[in-house]
């Protein structure tokens, strides 16, 4: 760099507001890309568990039998990869970061209870047709029983 761009280089500087801001007495600039912490639906959530197959730094668990997702958010890198890969997308990432802390403490989100299943309910000429196959059934096993003690 030659003296006279240097010059005016420090020179414009002088002039220039600084290019920090003085962070956390003025809140940052926050953009829409923003990765911060991962957030969770949980009422949408199915518990499958790809997030936590997906995440490099084993940051989520998912346990499916007591519906709950948990976690680590000191362990998070920000890759954003649990939400690109949840069939529900019920993940996304908050623009704000996780607040400093002086434990490393894990967050439990608790699902909702499962939907109750849904009731088969018959209809008359079902049950009679079922009815019919299993007597049907039960005809050919016996047959098959008589012609058995037949042989022997
Ligand atoms: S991938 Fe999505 S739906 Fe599946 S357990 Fe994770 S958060 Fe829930
Ligand atoms: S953003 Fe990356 S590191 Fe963080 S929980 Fe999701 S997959 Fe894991």
């Amino acid at each position: 760099m030659s003296f006279m761009s240097f010059a005016s280089e420090m020179l414009g500087n002088l002039f220039k507001p600084p290019a920090t801001s003085q962070y956390p007495f003025k809140p940052r600039k926050v953009y829409e890309a923003d990765r911060g912490k991962v957030i969770n639906n949980i009422d949408n959530c199915i518990f499958c568990g790809m997030c936590m197959r997906n995440c490099p730094s084993d940051a989520i668990t998912v346990d499916r039998n007591a519906r709950t997702w948990k976690i680590n958010r000191f362990a998070c890198v920000q890759c954003k990869e649990c939400v690109t890969n949840c069939p529900k997308k019920c993940l996304s990432m908050d623009t704000e970061y996780t607040a400093p802390a002086t434990e490393k403490t894990e967050e439990v989100l608790q699902g909702p209870p499962p939907p109750p299943k849904p009731q088969l309910v018959l209809t008359e000429a079902q049950k009679a047709a079922i009815a019919a196959a299993q007597a049907k059934k039960a005809a050919a096993q016996k047959a098959a029983a008589e012609a058995g003690q037949a042989k022997a």
